[in-house]
């Protein structure tokens, strides 16, 4: 129950009914006896710069996690940020700190590694396939880069885009072998796709069936669509005897580093 002492953290984009946050961290609070909830906010464009002020001076407010279509448009305007979602230019999360001042991080990344660590994926010197180069794949592949992967590749359907992450990668991991183009999948020890292909029931694959063929049993592939939980990919990759990752895994698996950085939750929850 929200009482006049509970303090608070939210969760804004718009929409805000699909997302899955308030469930989940609600239920932790209950279970672990907090005095803490959390709202979801439909937030229409306009009414952003007013928002950052109400957060500033929000006092019973922890922080806010920010969803689609915000990520990138309140990294600049936040009171600092950490390196990561600077080379980003997306947070995902902000932190108010007493002062009122907004602090905001990336940790879409850490989510997915968390959850790829569960399934024995170790990252250091290891290869992985990054498909689509927008706000989620960006952060996986700057994650993926900090775990130490040995080579890195990015494909998207807008070369564009593609480059313009790698150079990203290449300034910030000056060690790192990144590519934009592949011969085959039989090299990726990882191949995630991070676009939205295969979302709703499309029945999309987000690469050709000929290159899905050439996947090796021993990858681990992963999805970050989230609905169906067992997209096309992932159903195709079953089948090449692969092991899967689901969307709703990582997005559980971020949950500690969510609440960790608005400090609510510990970082292992
Ligand atoms: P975005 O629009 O920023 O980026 C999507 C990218 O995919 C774009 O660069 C686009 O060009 C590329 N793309 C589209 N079709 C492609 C194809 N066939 N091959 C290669 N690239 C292709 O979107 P986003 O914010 O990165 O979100 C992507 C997906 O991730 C969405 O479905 C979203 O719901 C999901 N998501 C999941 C989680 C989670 O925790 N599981 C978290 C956030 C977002």
């Amino acid at each position: 129950m929200i009482r006049g002492s509970t303090e608070l953290v939210a969760i804004v984009g718009s929409p805000i009914a699909q997302v899955k946050s308030p469930e989940n961290f609600n239920t932790w609070f209950a279970q672990h006896d907090k005095d803490l909830a959390m709202i979801a906010i439909d937030l229409a464009d306009t009414a952003l710069d007013d928002f950052l002020a109400t957060l500033r001076g929000w006092r019973n407010l922890r922080g806010c996690v920010v969803t689609v279509p915000y990520k990138q448009v309140l990294a600049p305007l936040l009171d600092g940020v950490s390196a990561r979602a600077a080379a980003l230019r997306s947070v995902n999360v902000i932190r108010r700190e007493a002062d009122g001042r907004l602090l905001g991080d990336n940790v879409d990344g850490d989510g997915f590694l968390n959850a790829a660590r569960l399934h024995g994926f170790i990252g250091h010197g290891q290869r992985a396939l990054v498909v689509g180069s927008g706000g989620v794949g960006s952060a996986i592949a700057y994650a993926l880069g900090e775990a130490g992967v040995s080579e890195l590749t990015i494909a998207d359907v807008s070369s564009e885009r593609a480059e313009a992450l790698a150079a990203i990668l290449r300034d910030a991991f000056p060690r790192l072998a990144v590519h934009t183009d592949y011969p085959s999948l039989a090299g990726f020890d990882l191949v995630v796709n991070a676009s939205p292909v295969g979302m709703g029931g499309s029945g999309e694959l987000p690469l050709p069936v000929a290159q899905l063929e050439t996947l090796r049993a021993g990858t681990l592939v992963a999805d970050v669509v989230t609905s169906p939980e067992i997209t096309p990919l992932l159903d195709f990759a079953q089948c090449m005897g692969c092991t899967v990752q689901t969307g709703a895994e990582m997005a559980f698996a971020q949950l500690g580093n969510l609440g960790a950085f608005m400090g609510v939750t510990p970082q292992q929850i």
